[in-house]
C-alpha cells in the first residue's frame, strides 16, 4: 500500500525494513523465526535472494504476513520492464524498484502496468547509486551551466522526474531526503539504506546514519541489513533500532 492510500497509518515497525542479505534462504528463514516476537514484517528481498529462492518463496513470505519490497532495481527498455514488472506483481510483493536512469518513458511504463493490476503494489525509483562517485557523474554528464552536476542534484532531479511519472518514491541517502520531501512532497517515500546504531561497524557504507539522524532529515524509511544480521541477538537488535526510532517519530 503507498503512503498516498488512504487506509496507510504507518507504525513504527513499518518504518523498518530489514534486508535479508543472508547467503541461503534457509538462513534467511532463519532470521525470520528469530525475529518473530518482534513487530518487524517489513523485509527486503534482493536479487540474490530471488534468484536462489525464486519468486515463489517471496509469495509464501506475503502469505505470511510479511511486507516485502523486492529490491530488483529493474532497468530496460519500457516494454521489457512493464512485463518484468506485471510478473514480479505477482508474487504478491507490495513494494519494488526500478531505476530513475532509464528515463521518464520507462517510468511511465513501469507504473502503468502495475496501475492495471488489481492490487498494485507501490513503485519507487532508485537514483544514484551510493557507490557511484562525483568524478564518474561529472565525467559522464559534463557540467550543465558550467556547474558540476552533483550526485544530490542529479537524485533531486530523478525523484522529480519519479513523482512526475506517478511513482511512490525514492531510494535516497538521508542527506536528499529534506531536499526530495520539499521537491516532491511529503508522501513521497524516501527510503534510505546506511543507517547504523553508534556503536555499529560501518561496514562498506561510506556514511552512515543513526536512525534518529535519518528520520530527523526526512527519511521516511530505514533499510537496515548487517546491525541486524551480524548481531549477536538479532531481536535486541531490532528491538534497539525501534527504540532509537521512537525516540523521534
Ligand atoms: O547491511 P546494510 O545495513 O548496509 O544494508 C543496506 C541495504 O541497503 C543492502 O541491502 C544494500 O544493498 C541496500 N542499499 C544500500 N545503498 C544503496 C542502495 C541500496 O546500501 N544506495
Amino acid at each position: 500500500m503507498s503512503s498516498s492510500h488512504p487506509l496507510y497509518r504507518p507504525t513504527l515497525a513499518d518504518r523498518l525494513i530489514l534486508a535479508l542479505d543472508t547467503p541461503t534462504q534457509a538462513a534467511a528463514e532463519r532470521l525470520l523465526e528469530q525475529l518473530k516476537p518482534t513487530p518487524l514484517r517489513h523485509v527486503k528481498v534482493g536479487l540474490s535472494l530471488v534468484y536462489q529462492a525464486g519468486l515463489p518463496w517471496v509469495a509464501t513470505l506475503v502469505k505470511e504476513g510479511f511486507h516485502v519490497f523486492l529490491d530488483v532495481k529493474v532497468h530496460d527498455i519500457p516494454n521489457t520492464v512493464a512485463r518484468t514488472l506485471a510478473v514480479l506483481a505477482g508474487s504478491g510483493a507490495q513494494l519494488m524498484n526500478v531505476h530513475a536512469s532509464g528515463g521518464p518513458a520507462m517510468l511511465a511504463a513501469a507504473q502503468q502496468a502495475l496501475t492495471a493490476l488489481p492490487a498494485p503494489p507501490a513503485l519507487i525509483a532508485v537514483t544514484v547509486l551510493t557507490s557511484l562517485e562525483q568524478a564518474f557523474i561529472t565525467e559522464v554528464l559534463g557540467h550543465p551551466e558550467g556547474t558540476p552536476l552533483t550526485p544530490k542534484a542529479l537524485a533531486l532531479q530523478w525523484a522529480a522526474m519519479a513523482k512526475a511519472q506517478g511513482l511512490a518514491g525514492v531510494v535516497c541517502s538521508a542527506q536528499e531526503a529534506a531536499a526530495i520531501a520539499e521537491a516532491c512532497g511529503d508522501a513521497f517515500l524516501r527510503i534510505t539504506p546506511g543507517i547504523r546504531l553508534p556503536q555499529q561497524a560501518l561496514g562498506d557504507q561510506q556514511r552512515v546514519l543513526t536512525p534518529q539522524e535519518a528520520l530527523r532529515q526526512g527519511a521516511t524509511h530505514l533499510v537496515v541489513g548487517r546491525p541486524v544480521l551480524q548481531a549477536p541477538q538479532p531481536m535486541q537488535a531490532v528491538d534497539a533500532l525501534l527504540q532509537a526510532m521512537a525516540e523521534v517519530l
